[in-house]
């Protein structure tokens, strides 16, 4: 632990090497995150760190303690657009089914003669 001066509010504080600013701040960022998060729930980790100017450092940190859930969250959406795709494929496919067990059924349709 060393005793530095926050680049962000320029208030000493504590903390093990890589930190340059204080937790005060380091929370303000993290709030920052979070709002942006919970309005924007499709933006990936990029999109975070462009629009909320928070270093990925931070991000990284916030993924690794669980106080972020970004990759889960980008799977899901991602597993979620999957699973609708294959039901639409799965209502298509059984559209053609039903079309072609139709154009069969009219081939193999029994002839009547009579007698
Ligand atoms: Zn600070």
């Amino acid at each position: 632990m060393d005793e530095r001066i926050c680049e962000s509010c320029k208030n000493p504080f504590f903390a093990d090497a890589n930190l340059s600013i204080c937790n005060v701040c380091i929370e303000s960022l993290f709030n920052s995150v979070k709002e942006y998060i919970s309005e924007n729930r499709n933006a990936t980790i990029n999109e975070v760190i462009e629009n909320t100017n928070v270093k990925r450092k931070y991000i990284n940190k916030w993924l690794r303690e669980g106080r972020l859930d970004l990759k889960s969250k980008l799977v899901d959406d991602e597993m979620k657009k999957i699973n609708d795709f294959k039901n639409q494929v799965a209502k298509i496919t059984s559209l053609v089914e039903d079309k072609e067990n139709d154009k069969l059924m009219n081939k193999q349709k029994p002839k009547f003669h009579i007698k």
